[in-house]
């Protein structure tokens, strides 16, 4: 089958790889209908990760089961299901405390198993034709067949539910604001989430107009950081008080034109826009820099956030991959019910093999790439 690989820094390719395989009894193949580009990717895209060269990519799968192993109850053949990027068993003691995100069971010592994703376990990603799911009674989640809503389905793989757990560890109350740090993918379903649950305002920045454009576009606040500090800008805005919440939603960032301090500027800056004894929800994902090399934005590889400064706010941090099995189901149905429409991030929409060019242009931050979904079928 044809799959999406990574060479070496900035180099994927499609290439025909082996046919995924049902491997354990509690397996299912998918036919994946779509698989997304994600900012995650750009970590292990940009080779700043140990990602070995033949590492097939894509967490953020959906399709129909093809192929059904023995030991599957309620998986059937012809269904059309959504799988969380995250792997997880359903047994293990994280998985059962809801956090499916850190499962000791598939990545035993670590926590957290994810498709296509260095250190996330031995799991081949789905930006191919096929997926083989491992524990598929727990890991996929049904959709209704009619083939509608595939774009916004396919947000419910990873940014959806991150988006909305990045504000959900904030504990947003209605009439609250928020301030969302990156209006990629993720810092707009932060924003679209937050929206949803009530929020007052919602400001989210970045410096690319056509994501603050989306984000303008669904009721949120744009803030343009390349034309001032932001927490100047959320003050004024804000009566001089600041925002109840935040949510960084960009994380490490290899392009950021403010060099070395960018990535613990983000989260400094929350801790100065987030009142005192509010709190911050982290989904932007920070990696070591250069695998085997000192880390250049940091010390001991280490962020440079101002911890006394956080204490001296009581201000609480929430992190972590998202939980998605917590939050998709509920998702799902409110897609199906027409009171969220997540596809209005989706851009592109392009056959499997475009995809080395829609990486490129993604980590580029090129207008009019702000999500990318791949259909292996076209
Ligand atoms: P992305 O990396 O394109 O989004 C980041 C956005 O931040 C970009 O639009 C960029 O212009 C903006 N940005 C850069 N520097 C900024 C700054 N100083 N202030 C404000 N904005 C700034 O893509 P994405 O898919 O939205 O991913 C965002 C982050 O979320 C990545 O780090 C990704 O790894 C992470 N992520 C985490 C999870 C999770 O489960 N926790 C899931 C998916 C993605
Ligand atoms: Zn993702």
């Amino acid at each position: 089958m044809k799959a999406v690989v990574y060479h070496g820094p900035r180099n994927v390719t499609v290439d025909t790889v082996e046919d995924p395989r049902i491997e354990d009894p509690t397996d299912v193949i998918v036919k994946v209908s779509s698989t997304a580009i994600c900012g995650s990717d750009l970590h292990m895209y940009e080779g700043r990760t140990k990602a070995e060269p033949g590492l097939v990519f894509g967490h953020e799968n959906m399709g129909t089961v093809v192929e059904v192993g023995s030991g599957v109850g309620s998986v059937k053949k012809g269904d059309r299901v959504s799988m969380p990027f995250n792997v997880a068993c359903g047994f293990c003691k994280n998985c059962l405390a809801g956090n499916t995100g850190f499962c000791l069971t598939v990545n035993p010592g670590f926590g957290g198993g994810a498709y296509g994703y260095v250190a996330m376990g031995p799991y081949r990603g789905g930006q191919a034709e096929y997926l083989r799911v491992p524990f598929a009674d727990f890991n996929c989640l049904q959709l209704p067949k009619d083939g509608e809503h595939e774009n916004d389905f396919a947000m419910l793989a990873d940014i959806f539910p991150t988006g909305y757990h990045g504000v959900a560890m904030t504990n947003l109350r209605p009439g609250e604001t928020i301030a969302v740090m990156g209006a990629g993918p993720v810092g707009l379903m932060a924003a679209y989430s937050a929206l949803m649950m009530g929020a007052a305002k919602v400001f989210a920045v970045d410096r690319v107009p056509s994501r603050l454009q989306l984000a303008e576009s669904i009721g949120a606040i744009p803030v343009d950081y390349s034309k001032g500090d932001p927490v100047e800008q959320i003050r004024d805005q804000t009566g001089g008080d600041g925002t109840d919440k935040g949510v960084d939603a960009v994380g490490y960032q290899a392009s950021a034109p403010s060099g070395e301090e960018q990535p613990a500027s983000v989260l400094n800056s929350l801790i100065d826009i987030v009142r005192a004894t509010g709190m911050i929800g982290v989904v932007g994902l920070y990696v070591p820099h250069d695998p085997g090399a000192p880390d250049p934005h940091s010390a001991n590889g280490e962020l440079l956030f101002r911890v006394g400064k956080l204490f001296e706010k009581g201000q609480r941090i929430g992190t972590g991959q998202a939980n998605v099995k917590a939050y998709n189901r509920y998702l799902r149905d409110l897609i199906i019910a027409g009171r969220a429409r997540p596809s209005f991030v989706v851009s592109k929409q392009i056959p499997l093999g475009d995809a080395p060019d829609a990486y490129a242009r993604f980590d580029r931050r090129e207008e009019g790439y702000s999500k990318v979904v791949l259909k292996p079928a076209a």
